[in-house]
């Protein structure tokens, strides 16, 4: 036989993406005992079920799967413009925001063009980067796990189009301020998009955090991406979007699949967007969780950068794995970077007292941050 038609060269460099492993349905092992099942807090994913109300409406709303989507999300949009004091022109509704990115490299970037971002930081960025051919300049994260703005701007050179910002940090949880953002935007040629990662937002008590919103008015090359994945609990509806100037949204909407976002997500957000008082309340408890975790999660000897997220980081470097390995056998699905760190998700209560119990257990590898 001969061999398959080969895919473009640059797939050849594209890491494959790693989601989180999701939790054990349960079961018994070899020696026939119960399998306790694992809590899940690989995805940064809130705990609390679908909301009935949502449920409802994407049953009823399921009725009519015979027809295609309204492809431009008409109402979600116009809900989405009212809540950010936005025109709906400036939105597009998009599978997750992740795919919002995508098109955005992909309307943007030419190959060989340059997208400057920090790492560590989201996993989808190099593999956007890449598939319109385009190159990652990586600027390393300061000592406290945080963006180096100055030297991102300094990284942004004659063939930058984007500059990504991840505030809150994922993996590692500090978010942007508004004065280091502040000083990108003024630092970086207006014909350069920068992108503000919004997608944990919801979770930040620092007032002193950067806004990319409040910026867009001023800055027509600023592009805010936002989700319903993680504090409004949709991550299973694929719902996120960008807020930007009304011609990039435009240029964004032409390299969208058509009828992307689909009947059932359109609903199931329009009715989670009613309830802000639920997310809330929601994010207030998760909020609360990880004051009382992280601080607990330091005393037992890690270090852990300041979050805004829902989640936390373990600066551990080679023992990433060993710990993780190690949460495992504890019951807690975690999230390992080999060679970096860990991030586990902060969950319910019970959840996160089986992470503390897990962590009070383990003993290091000689030379390692954590406790021995
Ligand atoms: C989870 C996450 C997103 C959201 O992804 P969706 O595609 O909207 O589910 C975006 N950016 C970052 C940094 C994330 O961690």
């Amino acid at each position: 036989m001969t061999r398959p038609p080969r895919a473009r060269a640059v797939l050849d460099s594209i890491p494959a993406y790693a989601p989180g492993r999701s939790a054990a349905t349960g079961g018994v092992d070899a020696s026939g005992a119960p399998v306790v099942e694992a809590v899940k807090l690989s995805s940064n994913e809130v705990a609390y079920p679908t909301d009935p109300a949502v449920v409802a409406a994407v049953a009823s709303a399921a009725e009519t799967l015979n027809r295609y989507p309204d492809t431009a999300s008409a109402a979600l949009v116009a809900e989405l413009a009212r809540k950010h004091g936005v025109d709906p022109a400036q939105i597009v509704a998009t599978t997750g925001s992740v795919a919002a990115l995508y098109h955005l490299l992909a309307a943007y970037c030419e190959p060989g063009d340059e997208v400057v971002y920090a790492w560590r930081s989201f996993e989808a960025y190099p593999i956007a980067t890449l598939i319109p051919g385009a190159t990652a300049v990586t600027v390393a994260l300061d000592g406290d796990s945080r963006h180096d703005v100055d030297a991102m701007a300094a990284a942004v050179g004659d063939r930058t189009r984007i500059v990504l910002v991840c505030t809150p940090n994922n993996p590692t949880g500090p978010a942007v301020t508004a004065d280091q953002l502040d000083r990108l935007v003024a630092a970086v040629p207006a014909h350069v998009v920068i992108v503000v990662d919004q997608a944990y937002g919801e979770f930040v008590t620092d007032p002193n955090t950067a806004d990319g919103l409040a910026l867009l008015a001023r800055h027509r090359n600023i592009v805010v991406l936002r989700t319903l994945s993680k504090a409004w609990g949709l991550a299973g509806a694929r719902l996120g979007y960008l807020v930007a100037d009304a011609e990039v949204a435009s240029a964004v909407r032409k390299v969208s699949l058509p009828f992307a976002v689909n009947t059932l997500a359109q609903v199931a957000a329009l009715v989670s967007l009613a309830d802000e008082d639920g997310m809330r309340a929601r994010v207030a408890l998760v909020v609360a969780e990880r004051e009382r975790v992280v601080p607990a999660v330091r005393a037992l000897g890690f270090s852990v950068p300041d979050s805004q997220a829902n989640f936390f980081w373990l600066p551990v470097g080679d023992d990433a794995v060993t710990l993780a390995d190690h949460l495992d056998a504890g019951g807690v699905i975690a999230r390992p970077f080999a060679g970096y760190g860990v991030r586990i998700t902060v969950g319910l209560p019970e959840e996160n007292d089986r992470v503390l119990a897990a962590l009070a257990t383990w003993s290091s590898l000689p030379g390692s941050s954590g406790p021995n």
